[in-house]
């Protein structure tokens, strides 16, 4: 038997390209699609000589066409970042509509498993917590984070369609805050900008009182569930929380780091619009399902993550 041919979508992302890494050490053939707007080329430079991987630069909310079978197609494509989405509203909306659409249209033609990234933010200000897949969600539809949730939203009920319509597998996960190597410096988001500010000497900025909670899965743990997700049989139209259920408040997330770091203060910044107060997965089925457990503790996690982003500070 042949080689199994992925088609990852925003393979230069964070979790893409980690993605790509793990798919190609398994034995995958991958052909990464990108169009750059928020992953980034050096994400995956390494990859350059690999005979199994495949780039093209494309944007998926246009027409694709790819000249090989493939198995099955992973759409990670879409920026992710609260301040990133929310400069880009227009573009969030379209890959997650048009973009689906394309690829669902593919995966059709070639008669392969689709699995759909979505997020916990389907779920928009949790009243249900720890938050089960059959929570339907409190969702602002025209409020700056609309163009994250609600498109994603859409992306679900579009998947839904092709597989009620058109028998297509999906599947469809609901990643929650999700940290690790190759996050992007800058971007916005509560890992990257603590430690790099608590790297910098600089207080970290808390937004609102920190009470606010989040549950941070290491990279490689989610990709574990990406994969079983994609591989166990008999799981279209089914979808699946994956995410860590420790939960933090902002508060222990900045001690925790200043812990591994070093002691730079914080200073207390205005809580952006409609910021979820708490987010907390209930992963009962993942693991009954899928057999997946999240294994990596927030202190090895973090670690990594501080390794990583030690380049990005001016000595
Ligand atoms: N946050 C913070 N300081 C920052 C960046 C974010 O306190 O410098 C908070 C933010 O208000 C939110 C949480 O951290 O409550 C997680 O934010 P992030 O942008 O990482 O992702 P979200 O989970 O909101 O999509």
């Amino acid at each position: 038997m042949g080689l199994k041919t992925v088609l990852l979508t925003g393979c230069s992302g964070f979790i893409g390209s980690n993605l790509t890494d793990f798919l190609l050490k398994k034995g995958y053939r991958v052909i990464g699609m990108d169009n750059l707007c928020s992953g980034r080329q050096k994400n995956i430079e390494h990859l350059k000589n690999n005979p199994n991987f495949l780039f093209i630069n494309a944007d998926i909310t246009k027409k694709i066409s790819v000249d090989e079978k493939l198995d099955f197609i992973l759409h990670f494509a879409s920026r992710a970042s609260p301040p990133d989405y929310q400069e880009f509203p227009i573009e969030t909306l379209m890959a997650n509509s048009f973009g689906t659409l394309n690829l669902l249209e593919l995966a059709k033609k070639n008669e392969a498993v689709l699995v759909f990234a979505s997020t916990s933010e389907t779920y928009g200000d949790a009243k249900v917590l720890p938050t089960p897949e059959t929570y339907w969600g409190f969702v602002n539809p025209i409020g700056p984070r609309s163009c994250y949730d609600e498109s994603k939203r859409f992306g679900e009920a579009l998947c839904m369609a092709y597989h009620r319509q058109h028998k297509v597998e999906v599947r469809i996960i609901r990643i929650f805050n999700t940290y690790g190597p190759r996050m992007k410096p800058g971007d916005g988001r509560v890992v990257t900008n603590f430690i790099i500010q608590s790297l910098n000497n600089q207080p970290l900025t808390i937004f609102g009182d920190g009470e606010q909670t989040r549950s941070f899965c290491y990279v490689d743990d989610l990709i574990d569930g990406v994969h079983k997700v994609m591989t166990v049989p008999n799981i279209s139209g089914e979808v699946f929380n994956l995410g860590n259920p420790a939960e933090k408040t902002m508060k222990e997330l900045a001690e925790k780091i200043q812990e591994l770091v070093g002691k730079t203060g914080m200073i207390y910044k205005e809580l952006p619009v409609d910021d979820p107060q708490r987010r907390l997965p209930d992963i009962s089925k993942a693991k009954s399902v899928l057999d997946w457990d999240p294994k990596t503790s927030l202190d090895d996690g973090l670690q990594k993550t501080i390794e990583y982003l030690k380049q990005y500070i001016k000595k």
